[in-house]
């Protein structure tokens, strides 16, 4: 277990070494919240001891700036105050802390509470560590079922592609209907597949983060989807959009379901659908708004479920996982998704991604 101690005292940090040292604990050790934000983005800490009184960046700064930082946002925080600082504590604990000794602190009082935070980090690690190999192992699964799918379905559809070829004229009007649903629920187990088989691609160990620029991945999103907006007449609209960390092949899939969606589920008019981002504190608002159908209220949520449809294939043909996928990229970026929707009228699909930081989360 490795612990920063913070703390512009250089008595203080020494003592608090030659108390955690003996206990088995790495220590490092900064003298104000600049170095100590450079050790945290170099080194991988499991838990910060903060003084909040710190000439330059007071300790409540920094703790600030970790909680808003994608990669570190979740390392434990204990501040060490004042006594008297009731104020400093509690705007300590409303900003993200996770506990709170008082100076002069006692030794032994101390340490109890770094031992409950060191113990909520080990749950925490054996649980994320659980978690990811159970997703992959759901993933690898669901991979190689859809994969094998592919065979059979395809003998299904070429089959049924020779019989209408070949027969239904002899089988006559009856068989030739048997024979096109046939062919239209192969083409539609196919498409699922397909989705299937992109989504649980995602979760699989991909490229590092690096910059992208948005604006281009929206961009390529656009013209992938050129016959549909041709065809559906509709008006695709994109403005300045960031440069941020991240997968830039899930991000132009993620333009790609909003963008395709607003396009898809069109009201009478001619599709309008724009992007556009905004900056609001550490992060980038992405925006894609429709003038389509809109979606009803209760089921904002609902949407973003896996294989959740409101809309049956006949209507708007579609897989429910476009939406999924949405939510699952915009996790594996440090961000939410959301959306907003007046029915009748149109929808905007929110996303929020960390303006600063590059990691992969394990979402
Ligand atoms: P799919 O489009 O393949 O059905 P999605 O996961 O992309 O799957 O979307 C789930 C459901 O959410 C859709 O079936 C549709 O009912 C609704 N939906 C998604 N985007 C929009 C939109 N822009 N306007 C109206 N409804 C939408």
């Amino acid at each position: 277990m490795r612990i920063l101690a913070v703390d512009d005292d250089q008595k203080s940090l020494k003592l608090m070494e030659a108390m955690l040292a003996p206990q088995n604990y790495e220590v490092l050790t900064a003298f104000d919240g600049e170095a100590a934000l450079a050790v945290l983005r170099a080194r991988e800490v499991d838990l910060v001891l903060l003084d909040v009184m710190m000439p330059g960046r007071s300790g409540l700064e920094v703790l600030k700036e970790i909680r808003r930082d994608g990669k570190l946002g979740a390392t434990p925080v204990v501040l060490i105050t004042g006594l008297e600082d009731r104020k400093d504590r509690l705007a300590g604990l409303l900003a993200g802390a996770d506990d709170y000794v008082s100076k002069p602190y006692d030794r032994e009082e101390l340490l109890a509470r770094i031992a409950t935070q060191v113990k909520l980090v080990t749950l925490r690690k054996r649980l994320v560590a659980e978690l990811t190999r159970s997703n992959q192992d759901l993933e690898r699964f669901a991979l190689i079922a859809a994969h094998d799918l592919k065979a059979p379905l395809q003998n299904i559809s070429g089959f049924a592609a020779l019989l209408a070829d070949d027969f239904a004229v002899k089988l006559g009007p009856e068989a030739e209907k048997h024979i096109s649903i046939i062919q239209r629920s192969a083409e539609r187990m196919r498409a699922l597949i397909d989705a299937l088989l992109a989504y649980s691609r995602f979760g699989l160990p991909g490229r590092p983060f690096g910059p992208v620029d948005c604006a281009e991945a929206c961009d390529a999103a656009i013209s992938n989807l050129a016959a549909l907006i041709a065809a559906g007449e509709a008006d695709v609209r994109r403005g300045p959009l960031p440069v941020i960390s991240g997968d830039k092949d899930l991000l132009i899939q993620l333009f790609q379901n909003l963008i395709g969606n607003g396009v898809k589920y069109r009201g009478k008019e001619p599709p309008v659908v724009s992007v556009d981002a905004e900056r609001k504190g550490g992060e980038w608002l992405i925006s894609v708004k429709d003038n389509g159908i809109g979606i009803p209220p209760g089921q904002y949520e609902r949407i973003f479920d896996m294989f959740t449809r409101l809309h049956n294939w006949d209507d708007y043909p579609g897989t429910g996982i476009g939406l999924a996928a949405c939510r699952r990229i915009a996790g594996l970026h440090g961000g939410r998704i959301w959306a907003e929707s007046e029915p009748g009228k149109g929808s905007v699909f929110y996303v929020a991604l960390p303006a600063e930081g590059s990691f992969r989360a394990t979402a």
